[in-house]
């Protein structure tokens, strides 16, 4: 099989950890960031009130700094996307807080640009094109399946029946490009409205591929999830009340439940508790097992930030 290149990652869980730049119009200030070392190690530097530094590296599959582009994120990323073709399923996430990059990986900053392009973009690109170049050899049918499903408002979801989720019908790469011009024009139309609301639910976009084993032409059935979670930052319960903060404490709910599940997997745990949120049930299938893991976990190097950076860490360490 061609594209069988990561077996040995069957059942594991792979955690890369990317760094966003400064943005324009942000003070170019200290970064808590003090070196991306080779090997995945990442030195983080939280100054104290007492004028000296705490330092503490993290660890984790790769590092991704503030200079890598998107190719080179897909790079890293392909050959677990093009493992589906041979009947894996495989969960690609993106954790972080609120504006720490977890859209910029996964969607990319502008649909209009090839180049921008993120994670699922590519991978849908990916795959459409094998299947077409490859002809008849290895058949990728996207003819169902693309969602994204706000699992935050969804009180009867069960297993992968997901009467609320917005099921759009694909069959080629010009349906996708259709729809992300969709995706992108809704974008621009209410941008603050969607922001908000994406900070504060999970959007699943799954792709179902039926890849023909060359040998004996038996269907392969692989799926692919990638998930760009809601943000991760905990809520100050002095600012939050009512409805917001319950629902914030939904997310960070949801959030630890895929921790768990995660961490159990990571450490061959004979009971993963799938059962504790909406969104690990969902994913149960696609995770554990004969699946593939993958965990983007976005960072922000701005001092202010601090607090959430090494939270984040620590949470990707937990499930590394
Ligand atoms: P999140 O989805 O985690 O809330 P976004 O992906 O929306 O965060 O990123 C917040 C801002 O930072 C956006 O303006 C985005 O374009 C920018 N940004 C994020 N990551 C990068 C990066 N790697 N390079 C350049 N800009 C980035
Ligand atoms: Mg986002």
């Amino acid at each position: 099989q061609l594209y069988n290149q990561v077996q040995d990652l069957k059942g594991t869980i792979r955690v890369y950890c990317r760094v966003r730049p400064f943005l324009r119009g942000q003070s170019n200030g200290q970064s808590t960031v003090d070196y991306i070392g080779e090997n995945g190690n990442i030195m983080i530097v939280n100054p104290l009130k007492n004028g000296k530094e705490a330092r503490k590296v993290f660890s984790f599959n790769k590092v991704f700094g503030t200079n890598v582009t998107q190719d080179q994120i897909y790079a890293d990323t392909q050959p677990l996307v093009r493992s589906v073709l041979d009947g894996y399923n495989v969960c690609i996430f993106a954790y972080g807080q609120t504006g720490s990059g977890k859209t910029y990986t996964m969607s990319g900053p502008d649909l209009t640009s090839e180049q921008t392009w993120g994670v699922n973009y590519r991978a849908l690109r990916d795959l459409f094109q094998i299947s077409t170049t490859r002809g008849d050899v290895i058949r990728v049918d996207f003819t169902s399946t693309i969602h994204t499903l706000d699992i935050r408002n969804n009180s009867q979801l069960n297993g992968l029946n997901v009467p609320d989720a917005s099921w759009i019908p694909v069959s080629s790469t010009q349906d996708v490009l259709d729809l992300m011009k969709i995706g992108q024009r809704n974008r621009a139309v209410g941008a603050t409205a969607l922001n908000e609301r994406s900070s504060r639910s999970h959007s699943v976009l799954t792709v179902h591929v039926y890849g023909k084993e060359l040998v004996s032409g038996s269907i392969l059935k692989g799926c692919l999830h990638m998930v760009d979670l809601a943000g991760s930052e905990r809520v100050d319960k002095s600012e939050a009340v009512g409805e917001r903060l319950k629902e914030a404490q939904h997310i960070n709910r949801s959030l630890s439940a895929l921790g768990d599940v995660i961490s159990a997997l990571a450490q061959k745990s004979p009971h993963v508790p799938y059962r504790n949120s909406k969104l690990t049930q969902v994913l149960q299938d696609s995770l554990g097992g004969h699946a593939k893991t993958l965990m983007f976990v976005h960072i922000n190097p701005e001092l202010n930030s601090i607090g959430e950076t090494i939270s984040t860490l620590k949470f990707a360490e937990r499930v590394a």
